[in-house]
């Protein structure tokens, strides 16, 4: 079975006097072609094509990757335990509709594929797996663990989960029940009170303290050394936290927020100090919930120790629609008045997000999402001119973890008519997000293992702290401070794509084929 096993040889080489492969490396030099534009006083622009040179190294040894995920006996990470195990036992189970087989489907990296290029002979397109354009771990090979606040085993928590089939669930018990979270950090604050019921496996102290940041520490390298792993990943996907006041002397700068920290100040949330403890770690953190887990202070800090942040909100299903059909409508030249959200869920997460402030981090997330598209097109909006953007989210516990998601998407078409789209989106939340967690800790790992210099520069080093690559997973992207957010799936994915084919010196899939134009 192919998808079982993780050694493989490379599927192609570059052949390029601007690449070099050793046993340790891929290095590159790579021409990244832009256009600067300038304003000229009368008002036109002027368009300079730039090029810029960069040497990328990509290390070739994967080493023995971790995942840790906080909020582990929630659905997300359950499922994806689960999932992980069926997919490294190659497990098939009978369903009411026959036998099904584990796969990696809504998995970038592990289910889709990226144009490799043309062949020379026929002109026909060569379409490689995602996973062979560079080194990357295979979801298989992931050792997995984590914390939750609920002391279920992964086997019980999965029941409680109601996701997933009861056959497969058989077949993946037994490992489960020996899977079991360690205890975390819980400041009843910050998630509905309707959550206080499972908190039963708790670090002591209800306020952030740096014992609780020296716990999780012990907690990633004990994980590491028992393991014998070369790097940890964690991922967030615990509840959705309220939003943290931003406070100027408690979160503002790193030094600040680890002041706040040592004295208990009680606006630092528990996310925040687990983006801490990875960051002082060196383990990459990402933030698959709504909230502003990084404060000012908590980028300042990473920043300072070069480690990998991403977030925020894994984009699974009503937004990943929105982002690639807002892209579509307006790039089509087509004015989008509003869009109307709706959504009902029955799952933990719903229950949560029914409580006001919860909610509120998910509403701030999911409204800004066409901005940049809508900001783009100056003959349909008028500077500051925006679509009418309503967003709903209301628990109704039979439907369970089958969220359904209804969306309304208005616009104004030629001549002053209108078109309006209707969207029912119905599918187990937790299947939509499984993957992107896989995808977030396959490419963070991979981001580990980049490095870049320019001509004149001795040292290579890494990618900016904050991993902005990591946005086509993720609902509201965090990006390096004072650069632009980009929302519009296909641009996402372009980005994705492309810095992966710079690494073996690979130009952008321009998509022109003039080779079939010309001639
Ligand atoms: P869930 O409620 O089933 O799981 C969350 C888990 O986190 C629970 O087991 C809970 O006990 C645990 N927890 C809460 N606070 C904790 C803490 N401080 N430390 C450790 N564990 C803690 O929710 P879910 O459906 O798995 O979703 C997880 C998160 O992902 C939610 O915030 C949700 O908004 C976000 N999210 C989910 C999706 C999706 O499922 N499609 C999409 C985007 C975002």
């Amino acid at each position: 079975h192919a998808s079982m096993t993780s050694e493989k040889k490379d599927l192609f080489t570059v052949e390029s006097p601007n690449v070099v492969y050793t046993d340790d490396d891929i290095k590159s030099k790579y021409v990244y072609r832009t256009t600067s534009v300038s304003q000229a006083g009368n008002g036109k622009y002027v368009a300079t094509p730039k090029e810029t040179v960069y040497d990328f190294k990509v290390e070739r040894k994967v080493g023995k990757v971790g995942m840790m995920l906080v909020g582990w006996g929630g659905n997300n990470g359950t499922t994806v335990t689960a999932g992980i195990i069926a997919n490294k036992r190659g497990l098939t189970w009978d369903t009411r509709e026959g036998p099904r087989a584990a796969n990696y489907y809504g998995s970038v990296v592990m289910a889709s594929t990226m144009k490799l290029g043309t062949e020379a002979k026929t002109g026909k397109e060569i379409n490689i797996p995602f996973h062979d354009v560079l080194p990357m771990v295979h979801p298989n090979d992931l050792v997995i663990g984590g914390w939750d606040i609920s002391s279920m085993n992964l086997a019980q928590a999965m029941d409680r989960a109601a996701v997933l089939e009861p056959t497969l669930k058989n077949l993946v018990k037994k490992e489960m029940a020996e899977m079991k979270p360690l205890p975390s950090i819980y400041y009843p604050d910050f998630i509905a009170a309707n959550q206080g019921d499972r908190a039963n496996n708790l670090i002591e102290g209800s306020k952030a303290c740096m014992a609780h940041v020296e716990k999780l520490r012990k907690d990633i390298r004990d994980f590491k050394e028992t393991n014998g792993l070369d790097k940890v990943i964690v991922q967030w996907t615990a509840n959705t936290e309220r939003y943290a006041d931003l406070i100027d002397g408690v979160n503002d700068t790193a030094d600040n927020l680890m002041k706040a920290i040592e004295n208990g100040h009680p606006e630092v949330a528990p996310s925040t100090v687990f983006a801490v403890a990875c960051i002082l770690e060196n383990a990459p953190f990402i933030n698959g919930s709504p909230q502003n887990t990084f404060v000012p202070g908590a980028i300042e800090l990473a920043e300072k120790h070069g480690a990998f942040i991403g977030g925020d909100d894994f984009k699974s299903g009503q937004t990943k629609m929105k982002s690639a059909l807002v892209d579509f409508m307006i790039n089509a030249g087509l004015k989008l008045t509003s869009i109307a959200s709706y959504n009902h869920l029955g799952n933990n997460d719903g229950m949560n997000l029914s409580s006001q402030k919860q909610f509120r981090s998910k509403e701030i997330s999911k409204s800004n999402v066409v901005d940049d598209m809508v900001e783009a097109n100056n003959i349909l909006y008028e500077p500051g001119e925006h679509p009418d953007h309503c967003v709903v989210i209301k628990y109704m516990p039979a439907v369970g973890d089958n969220k359904r998601a209804l969306d309304e998407y208005y616009a104004e078409i030629f001549m002053g008519g209108h078109q309006t789209i209707s969207l029912f989106n119905v599918c187990e939340d937790s299947l939509l997000a499984s993957p992107l967690i896989i995808d977030l800790v396959l490419v963070a790992e991979m981001m580990t293992r980049i490095s870049w210099k320019t001509n004149d520069s001795e040292e290579y080093k890494g990618f900016h702290s904050v991993l902005s690559i990591l946005s086509y997973m993720l609902k509201a992207p965090l990006t390096p401070p004072g650069t632009p957010v980009v929302n519009a799936l296909a641009k996402q994915r372009g980005a994705l794509t492309n810095i992966f084919r710079a690494c073996v010196g690979l130009q952008p899939e321009s998509d022109m084929t003039l080779e079939h134009k010309l001639f």
